[in-house]
């Protein structure tokens, strides 16, 4: 045995005692010896032991009691009983309540020395089947977590190679604005034109860099520190002076119906880009001669603002629903409509509810119009 075994005997006949001494010290083993239940527990208690050898019928404490307590202290212990003939049911008992083995008295060196050696060999293999099984775990552990990266990966992949195409488009269209008017292409009468064109490309661009900037800080957390009680119709005055026009030039017509005036706790620029985003899809997805409602209202049961953007417009086919709130994602429809657009509206809608606890839901039917529900705790 390379590494020294300690062994603990507690037996009330001092033979037995000094006998598994004998038989136990020339093999290795460091044994020391109890001779009643409260001694050995004591002694349990101040050094580790790899076996007990335990007298089942001591006067005194039991031999089951004993048993009980020094499994408690330490589960790895390796417990054989040593038993008389008439206390065979005894060590049945024993071996209910935990113990590895028993070996009847009288036993020669031999079978002592088997049984001890038997149970720590079987020990040595529980233990490597535990390790066994560690490492197989980790093992699946690391597999997952490598299948998660390459999701991962496969993903930002996607990502990055999405948010380059959309990108480059402006870029490419100011460039060759900037490069024809440079080399005179284009007449002095017809510059202003083109070059309010481009204009407006570059703020399409800016806007885009915008809101995968918000995206960002919003995945990041960032801008919490920024929370304060805030009135959503406040908020939803300015955004509402800022849409008017678009939708004017649109044909479509823009009602409001604020009631209770709900207020929430929330950073004021992440619910502006809330209200920002689902109006503005709800007029620029709406044709002509269309209509869109905003409505506002404090359900004070659940403790929150309920808030709903409808519109008249094209709708969303049921199936494209759970996919709008992906990064970049434009239903055929809505790129037919509106050839512009960068699919970061709705992510960030939903980043924003997601964020302070809120809810999102989106009924819809296509050719009739679409209303999105949301939900934020009242602040
Ligand atoms: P964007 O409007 O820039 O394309 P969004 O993330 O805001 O990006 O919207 C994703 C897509 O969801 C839109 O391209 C459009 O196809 C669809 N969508 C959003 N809002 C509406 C709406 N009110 N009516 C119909 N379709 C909509």
């Amino acid at each position: 045995m390379s590494i020294p075994c300690r062994i603990l005997v507690v037996d009330d006949e001092v033979g037995i005692r000094e006998g598994c001494r004998r038989v136990l010290v020339p093999q290795g083993f460091d044994v020391d010896v109890a001779e009643n239940g409260p001694m050995g527990l004591r002694q349990l208690r101040e050094a580790r032991y790899d076996v007990l050898l335990l007298d089942i019928m001591m006067p005194g404490m039991s031999g089951i009691e004993v048993l009980r307590q020094a499994r408690q202290m330490d589960p790895d212990l390796i417990c054989i009983i040593i038993t008389g003939y008439a206390t065979v049911e005894l060590a049945v008992q024993a071996i209910r309540e935990g113990a590895h083995d028993f070996i009847a008295k009288p036993f020669s060196a031999d079978q002592l020395l088997q049984v001890v050696h038997r149970e720590l060999e079987r020990r040595a293999l529980r233990r490597e089947a535990e390790r066994l099984r560690a490492l197989e775990e980790e093992a699946r552990e690391l597999a997952r977590a490598k299948a998660e990266l390459q999701k991962l990966e496969a993903v930002e992949g996607r990502f990055m190679l999405t948010l380059v195409h959309i990108l480059r488009a402006p870029v490419a269209v100011l460039q060759n604005t900037l490069q024809w008017i440079r080399k005179g292409y284009i007449p002095p009468e017809e510059q202003p034109e083109v070059l309010a064109r481009a204009e407006a490309r570059a703020g399409e661009l800016l806007a885009t860099l915008d809101d995968l900037l918000l995206l960002a800080h919003l995945k990041e957390g960032i801008g919490l520190s920024r929370v304060e009680v805030i009135s959503l119709e406040e908020i939803l005055e300015g955004v509402l002076a800022a849409l008017r026009p678009r939708a004017e030039r649109q044909g479509v017509a823009l009602e409001v119906d604020v009631q209770d005036s709900p207020r929430v706790r929330a950073n004021p620029d992440h619910i502006r880009a809330l209200l920002i985003h689902l109006i503005d899809n709800a007029i620029r997805y709406t044709p002509s001669g269309g209509r869109v409602t905003v409505s506002l209202a404090v359900d004070r049961e659940r403790g929150l603002a309920v808030g709903a953007v409808s519109d008249t417009g094209i709708g969303i086919p049921a199936d494209e629903i759970p996919r709008i709130f992906e990064e970049f994602y434009r239903t055929e429809e809505g790129k037919r409509l509106q050839e512009t657009g960068t699919g970061l509206g709705l992510p960030i809608v939903r980043q924003v509810v997601e964020m302070y606890g809120g809810t999102i839901e989106v009924e819809s039917e296509v050719g009739r119009g679409s209303t999105f529900r949301f939900t934020l705790p009242l602040g």
